[in-house]
């Protein structure tokens, strides 16, 4: 069993418009917005990444908006729900505040014993804010929202599978145990990790296959603290049979993505080098960052992408 796994890294999703997405996640969640940057296979395409003041590792929502992207079809294969932790006692808050904005899907529920307000992003994406006991995580408190109520990272992701035995078996040797289980949702999580540390696994046996589109979650990134840790890994899944990728350069993490048994993307990055790493902490996501590759693309690309608003 690997040891280098720190919980979640990213979630990254995709979205039809940037502008409306930049809005949700920084207007209506109250997230940062700690990088604006392209896509490096489509450089006339945002990615976007939404998180605490620094973007920490586990906290780091991010988007590629498509402007003639379909609607993704939920269903199994993918990540269903994308859990943000907030303090005890802040649902109340929450749920009145996404109210007044118009946020879709909003429904108050008890899960595994906790408080947990379910929405919808601006493309129906599957999200819900928990209320988390002792997440010492510090918030982001220039985004709107109190800083007693503020989101302080993720609390989990849930994958939607048709048979969910191997994935299971995949994340336990990844370094996750079972804890919990509730229904048709076993709940595993990691031990010393960065908050963000939970995956449930809910198995759905007759249900159709997911078709991605605005508002489907990508891949999924897991947390590990170096190139040396992430090389282990690599090795090890290798070992175990998985088809992984060579270690990729995205400027502010190294990634390595590898396809699960149940149909989820996965991706292992570093935490370093960090979103400070061509811009200071107080400006970071102010002004668009380029890839060194695109980088002559600029003048193109500031014409062409939909400004965002703020
Ligand atoms: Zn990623």
């Amino acid at each position: 069993m690997l040891d280098q796994i720190k919980g979640l890294h990213h979630v990254t999703s995709m979205a039809k418009d940037a502008r409306q997405n930049n809005e949700f996640f920084t207007g209506k969640l109250g997230l940062r917005r700690v990088k604006k940057t392209v896509n490096f296979d489509a450089p006339d395409v945002y990615h976007l990444y939404y998180a605490d003041e620094f973007g920490t590792p586990g906290s780091v929502m991010t988007y590629f908006p498509f402007p003639n992207i379909g609607k993704g079809r939920p269903g199994v294969g993918e990540v269903g729900t994308t859990v943000f932790a907030v303090p005890e006692g802040s649902l109340g808050y929450w749920r009145e505040r996404l109210e007044k904005e118009g946020v879709a899907g909003l429904k108050t529920e008890i899960s595994f014993g906790e408080n947990r307000l379910v929405f919808e992003g601006p493309d129906g994406d599957g999200f819900a804010l928990v209320e988390a006991k002792g997440d010492e995580r510090a918030p982001w408190v220039k985004g709107g929202v109190p800083s007693d109520d503020a989101i302080r990272g993720f609390h989990s992701a849930s994958l939607r599978l048709r048979d969910g035995g191997a994935t299971e078996e995949l994340l336990k040797f990844m370094g996750y145990e079972n804890v919990d289980q509730s229904g048709n949702v076993k709940r595993l999580a990691v031990k010393d990790g960065n908050g963000a540390n939970v995956i449930d696994i809910e198995t759905l046996p007759g249900a159709a296959f997911a078709d991605l589109g605005a508002g489907s979650v990508h891949h999924i990134a897991f947390a590990v603290e170096n190139r040396a840790k992430q090389l282990e890994v690599r090795k090890a899944l290798l070992d175990t049979g998985y088809h992984v990728t060579p270690v990729i350069d995205r400027d502010y993490f190294w990634a390595i993505y590898f396809r699960t048994p149940g149909g989820v993307l996965f991706e292992v990055a570093t935490n370093e080098p960090g979103f400070d790493r061509d811009e200071d902490t107080a400006h970071l996501g102010e002004t668009l960052k380029l890839p060194t590759q695109h980088a002559h693309l600029r003048d193109y690309l500031e014409k062409h992408l939909q400004p965002l608003g703020n």
